[in-house]
């Protein structure tokens, strides 16, 4: 370790000892205890601290919460588009104000490397939410044609009480993704964290509370999914449920919608990617760096990652060399220290998981690298980017989520056989195509049934193109425009003078 990052070490850890960390949830505008008073810490993945006590929600709580959006939306929703823009800008303007706490917390919280919160995760978040305030008040209705004597017009109307349940691998992130064009359009919103990472998005509450947002209109309450998900889901007051997380869980959202109000779901579910190299890659070692970090990034806990690396076969011996240098970037180091690479996985349970992949792969087939778990500041949450091949095609590692450092390889011959491999999965996130040939390009990437295609690089992402899924990776859209579909219903208003 060199001087600057030992004294950046020093100073996030200092910060981190320093911090005094609320755990209530956020409700109507406030602080709150949990019904009962009930609590449960929350742990570091980073070396296995204490953080805070959390609430620990239950169904009562929910209803709590669930009223005080619904109080808040009527003013909420008329307030007008303009004015919204402003509170949310405000908000966005606090969040650069706190960028370092959010980024911290964020990682101290999920175990990511505090270079990545601070220079994706946090300001990635924050533009978000500001590309959706300026969105606002840019929206306009339409004015179709009907018989004389008459004028129609549809109007884009929020639906009211917006339940987001999120999930822990991009935890501020991806509650951005749901709130912002929720807000925006004119929903309130009740916000429930993985019960692993709710740190960030308290502290989220407080920034808007303190940036203008009236009381109730963005509500965070703790708990697992089991009480305070199902209640939400199960909940007669919430017109809309926004998730991102297991594709087993959004199974359950869906069932209860119908037992319920057949309230409005978004559902981003989990994925099983590959990445298609062919021999005409202008740049071999490019598609090897981008693969690395297309399978490795944020320890590999990304529901789009590139996991499945299929590579024709003339090539494959280049890239598996030119590859197994890339993702030496991605070995764990102490997420506090400010160094490249990868920090801890969500949790030891978790990595005890992603380490039974690794023995299945080994069992079956072989590990190409990798494979060795990591003991760091006294915490077995650190894996190695590993990478299995030698496995038939239809073996699990090629078609199951692993959600962890582990990527397979293998070997095809022609694009038929690359994509038929690619679509035989349950999922359909994303994908990624390497090659130089336009043609093989747009074919290619017509034939794959994904969300996303990434033609020349990984896990292609901005705010103004939509993300999500085809088959079971789910329906509905984050991101871009299409995102106001999740949380607005258009509304024709007839008028007759005729
Ligand atoms: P998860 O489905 O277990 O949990 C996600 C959220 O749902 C958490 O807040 C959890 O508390 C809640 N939950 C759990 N059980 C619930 C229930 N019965 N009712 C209501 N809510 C419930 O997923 P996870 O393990 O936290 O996250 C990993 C998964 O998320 C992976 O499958 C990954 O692919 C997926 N993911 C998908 C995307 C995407 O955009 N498609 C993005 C990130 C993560």
């Amino acid at each position: 370790m060199n001087s600057t990052s030992t004294m950046i070490s020093t100073d996030w850890q200092a910060r981190a000892d320093a911090l005094a960390i609320d755990g209530r949830a956020f409700v109507d505008g406030r602080r709150a205890t949990g019904l009962g008073n009930r609590i449960r810490p929350t742990s570091s993945p980073i070396d296995g601290r204490v953080l805070a006590e959390l609430a620990a929600c239950g169904p009562g709580d929910v209803d709590v919460a669930v009223a005080a959006a619904r109080q808040a939306f009527p003013s909420w929703s008329r307030l007008g588009a303009e004015k919204r823009k402003g509170l949310l800008l405000a908000l966005a303007a606090l969040m650069e104000r706190h960028a370092d706490q959010l980024a911290l917390l964020e990682t101290l919280d999920s175990g990511k490397p505090i270079l990545q919160t601070t220079t994706v995760d946090v300001p990635g978040a924050i533009s978000t939410l500001r590309w959706y305030a300026e969105a606002a008040d840019k929206q306009s209705g339409e004015l179709p044609a009907v018989p004389q004597g008459a004028t129609a017009l549809v109007t884009r109307e929020p639906l009211g009480v917006v339940a987001a349940i999120v999930p822990w691998n991009f935890p501020l992130e991806i509650a951005v993704w749901k709130l912002a064009p929720a807000l925006a359009s004119g929903n309130t919103v009740v916000l429930k964290p993985a019960e692993q990472t709710s740190l960030s998005v308290l502290l989220l509450a407080e920034l808007a509370a303190e940036a203008g947002l009236p009381d109730g209109v963005l509500n965070v309450i703790t708990g697992t999914g089991r009480e305070v998900g199902a209640a939400l889901a199960h909940h007669m007051d919430v017109d809309a449920l926004a998730f991102t997380g297991s594709t087993a869980v959004s199974r359950t959202l869906l069932e209860a919608s119908g037992r319920s109000n057949l309230k409005r779901l978004g559902l981003e579910a989990g994925g099983k990617s590959s990445n298609i190299i062919f021999s005409d890659t202008a740049d071999l070692a490019t598609a090897a760096a981008k693969a690395a970090f297309g399978a490795f990034y944020n320890q590999g806990q990304v529901c789009s990652a590139n996991s499945r690396i299929l590579v024709q076969r003339g090539i494959h011996d280049e890239f598996a060399a030119l590859f197994a240098l890339a993702a030496a970037g991605y070995g764990p180091a102490d997420p506090l220290a400010g160094l490249d690479g990868n920090g801890a996985l969500i949790s030891s349970a978790h990595t005890d998981d992603v380490e039974g992949w690794i023995v299945r792969g080994r069992t079956d087939g072989e590990v190409l690298f990798g494979g060795e778990r990591r003991v760091i500041r006294g915490s077995d949450a650190y894996l190695e980017p590993t990478l299995l091949g030698g496995l038939p095609a239809d073996h699990d590692v090629h078609r199951e989520e692993i959600f962890g450092p582990v990527a397979v390889l293998h070997a095809f011959d022609t694009e038929d056989e690359a994509v038929s491999m690619a679509n035989a999965t349950d999922y359909g996130l994303a994908a990624s195509v390497w090659t130089s040939d336009l043609s093989r390009a747009h074919r290619v990437a017509g034939d794959l049934l994904a969300g996303t295609v990434s033609v020349n690089t990984v896990d292609a992402l901005g705010n103004t193109t939509p993300f999500g899924g085809f088959k079971q990776s789910g329906f509905g859209r984050d991101l871009s425009l299409h995102a106001f579909d999740n949380y607005t219903a258009p509304k024709t208003t007839w008028i007759q003078f005729g």
